[in-house]
């Protein structure tokens, strides 16, 4: 009689625990962009599509509901839990799958895997909002101090090599006994300005030396612009170009945008436990002007229509910004967390879920997921704009150089060459020539005057 009871006792145990293995898993999640959104009556996003990739890795069936009181999760005052993690502690729910933070605090209530996904505290405001027009010399932003000192050099170098091709090449001042020179210093210096503003200030060099320079220097010039004219217009569209709010520091140290979390947040944990004096000061003008918001879409709603700063998870506040091209995250991102799934304490299944969250995330499985929920449609707006270094450009600088270099060899040999048929008709030395026309060309301008004269005279 007992070995039947004893037999029926186990027969009951495994017919339970076999119903208790096949009962599908109660998974509680909110309703969030892109993590978890309604479609008629069927729920999709990033959360349904790993729960579902989970579910058939591990071999298990699930009921998804929407949390009932729309929370994440937090402690009231009676130190009661509410929200998800509320329903887990309450046994309302096996699992959650949102992008819900692990934190100390719910660690200990529950259990918790390891993160499936990163993220940070930052804000998002208006774009308008946010920038600072009073900075009248940005413009020169656009170039690094290296690039401006790089441009400047090359003009002086440039302008004096015309200078001095135009002085030594036959072809542009044959006879400098009695011709003046059109290539004075200054209106070298004039003449590359004009090239570098594409307004081609003439008289033109004549020589083919002068011509090499010249052509290389436009070519300069031509690349030099295109790349000032391309930084322009990105950093044009930049949202961060010249913000006054660019840290939770200077977000603390205003009053004219109210900011504020979203209500029993993990953000707002952060910034209540926090021992930094800038965090409290933000933590302590939130509780005075109570300025949360309920969800995450009066947030963005708020941010869009008001002088409202909301601050918020980075990877939840990128996908706003891809939607919405009024608003900008400031480039601040403090205190890395992740999301995690959350489950009753000594849940038997939660160490294979970690397990199968790094597998998927090593073969690349959740970042595809990533990509697929997060297509944004203001990316190229958000690209970002630095100044350009002398070394992005250090071909063409180079060119430039070996260009000066060519132009005034060419002078010299176009001047050796006078210089030598000079010396064959006259049966003097070629040096003492060439040494001649150098001083000439070099010497000063009322020498050469009264030596015109002197030759006038004499003819
Ligand atoms: N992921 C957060 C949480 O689990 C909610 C969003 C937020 O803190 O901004 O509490």
């Amino acid at each position: 009689m007992a070995s039947l009871g004893l037999l029926l006792f186990t027969a009951a145990l495994i017919a339970g625990l076999c119903t208790a293995e096949t009962q599908p898993l109660k998974v509680t999640t909110i309703t969030q962009e892109p993590y978890t959104m309604t479609k008629g009556s069927e729920l999709e996003g990033f959360c349904m599509d790993l729960l579902s990739t989970l579910a058939s890795k591990l071999g298990f069936k699930y009921d998804v509901h929407v949390v009932k009181d729309g929370k994440y999760g937090a402690k009231d005052e009676r130190g009661n839990w509410f929200g998800m993690i509320g329903e887990v502690v309450r046994g309302e729910a096996d699992l959650v799958l949102a992008p819900l933070t692990l934190t100390a605090v719910r660690e200990a209530a529950v259990d918790m895997t390891k993160p499936f996904m990163q993220t940070g505290i930052s804000f998002l405001m208006r774009k308008d909002i946010a920038s600072d027009d009073s900075q009248y010399l940005s413009f020169l932003n656009l170039f690094s101090t290296e690039m401006w000192m790089g441009i400047l050099v090359a003009y002086l170098l440039t302008s004096f090599c015309i200078y001095l091709v135009a002085r030594i090449s036959p072809s542009e001042w044959d006879q400098p006994q009695t011709e003046d020179n059109h290539f004075t210093l200054s209106h070298s210096f004039w003449y590359t300005i004009g090239a570098l503003t594409l307004q081609g200030a003439g008289p033109h060099p004549k020589a083919l030396s002068g011509r090499v320079i010249t052509a290389i220097w436009w070519m300069f010039s031509l690349v030099v612009l295109a790349c000032y004219f391309a930084n322009l217009s990105s950093w044009l569209h930049l949202d961060s170009k010249h913000l006054s709010i660019k840290s939770f520091e200077d977000l603390a140290n205003q009053n004219v945008i109210q900011y504020g979390t979203l209500k029993a947040s993990s953000t707002l944990a952060y910034f209540k436990n926090s021992n930094n004096p800038t965090y409290r000061q933000i933590y302590e003008n939130m509780e005075r002007q109570q300025s949360y918001v309920q969800s995450m879409d009066e947030g963005i709603r708020r941010a869009q229509e008001e002088n409202y700063a909301f601050i918020g998870e980075s990877v939840s506040l990128d996908l706003a910004v891809a939607r919405y091209c009024n608003l900008m995250r400031c480039p601040e991102v403090i205190s890395m967390r992740g999301y995690s799934i959350a489950a009753p304490l000594g849940f038997p299944l939660l160490k294979n879920l970690s397990v199968a969250i790094l597998q998927l995330s090593e073969s690349g499985e959740l970042d595809y997921l990533r990509s697929k929920w997060w297509a944004s449609s203001c990316v190229a707006e958000n690209a970002q704009a630095s100044s350009l270094k002398a070394s992005s450009l250090k071909g063409v600088f180079l060119l430039l150089a070996l260009g000066l270099v060519l132009g005034v060899a060419m002078a010299l040999m176009e001047l050796a060459s006078k210089s030598r048929s000079i010396a064959n008709s006259q049966r003097k030395s070629c040096c003492s020539v060439l040494t001649t026309e150098l001083s000439q060309r070099f010497g000063r301008s009322e020498e050469k005057m009264s030596a015109g004269t002197d030759e006038k005279c004499k003819a």
